[in-house]
């Protein structure tokens, strides 16, 4: 089970795919000028389903 230091259990994962996304809300991009990371640099499919299943087996249930 995933608790952070206030003793709330987290058992949602979201994974986020790109860093490329054009909404550009304050809080999650940079005001100046991004450069994307590049496709190769990302996670591949391996990797994503690695990273869910350790995630799993710590006690997430659901995803999005
Ligand atoms: S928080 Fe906003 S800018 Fe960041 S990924 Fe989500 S929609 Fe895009």
């Amino acid at each position: 089970m995933i608790t952070d230091t206030f003793g709330r259990i987290h058992d949602y994962l979201r994974i986020s795919l790109t860093d490329n996304c054009n909404l550009r809300c304050f809080y999650c991009m940079p005001d100046e000028k991004y450069a994307f990371a590049p496709a190769a640099k990302l996670m591949q499919p391996g990797e994503i389903e690695a990273i869910a299943k350790i995630f799993v087996a710590a006690g997430v249930k659901k995803s999005g």
